[in-house]
């Protein structure tokens, strides 16, 4: 079975971005046809000879136009981020837990940590499973790489600094989420 990657993560943070980035061709080519959704939710990917599923969780995201819009720090939208981090630990093989380095550490950023460390299964061998990789998106240059560490505060070990934009980082974050297949 292909292994499966769920991306979580605030709106806002880069999620789709980053789907798209770690999709590839393949979705390019896929959504260059008429009538097809462009908001896709499930794609294929591959690094160094490892494929496996990708799926963003942007569809219950206010930001991406989803049907029932929730403000931002309304009750709702709390919950809507709850159910999604834990729908995540159910389905993944490994979470990529997005958040942005130019906002730093938001409440929201809070929750879905909160939510991921307290539903993840601890293994006999002290493992949780499934893995969360912290991603620092949004570091498009050396002054916001900088700002990765202080994501720390999220207590989900050591953030990886992207840019899914320009593409920088994604190859140590690719390489650590294979090993973790
Ligand atoms: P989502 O709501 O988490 O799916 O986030 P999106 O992928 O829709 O991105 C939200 C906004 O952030 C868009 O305007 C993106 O262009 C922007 N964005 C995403 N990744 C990056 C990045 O690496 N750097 C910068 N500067 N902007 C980004
Ligand atoms: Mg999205």
């Amino acid at each position: 079975r292909k292994p499966v990657v769920v991306l979580v993560g605030r709106p806002n943070v880069g999620k789709s971005t980053l789907f798209n980035r770690l999709a590839g061709e393949r979705l390019a080519i896929v959504d260059d046809v008429p009538g097809t959704t462009r908001d896709r939710l499930l794609a294929e990917g591959e690094w160094t000879g490892h494929v496996f599923d990708v799926m963003d969780t942007g569809g219950i995201d206010p930001t991406t136009g989803g049907k029932d819009p929730l403000s931002i720090g309304s009750a709702d939208y709390i919950e809507q981020i709850r159910v999604q981090a834990k729908a995540a630990l159910e389905l993944a093989d490994v979470v990529l837990f997005l958040v942005d380095a130019e906002a730093g550490v938001t409440p929201a950023d809070l929750e879905v940590a909160q939510i991921l460390r307290r539903n993840q299964k601890k293994e006999e061998d002290g493992r949780l499973n499934p893995p969360v990789l912290l991603v620092v998106n949004k570091a498009d240059n050396n002054a916001l790489r900088n700002m990765a560490s202080q994501f720390y505060e999220l207590g989900m070990g050591d953030p990886y600094a992207i840019s899914a934009v320009h593409g920088t980082g994604t190859g140590d974050l690719l390489d650590e989420l294979v090993a973790n297949f």
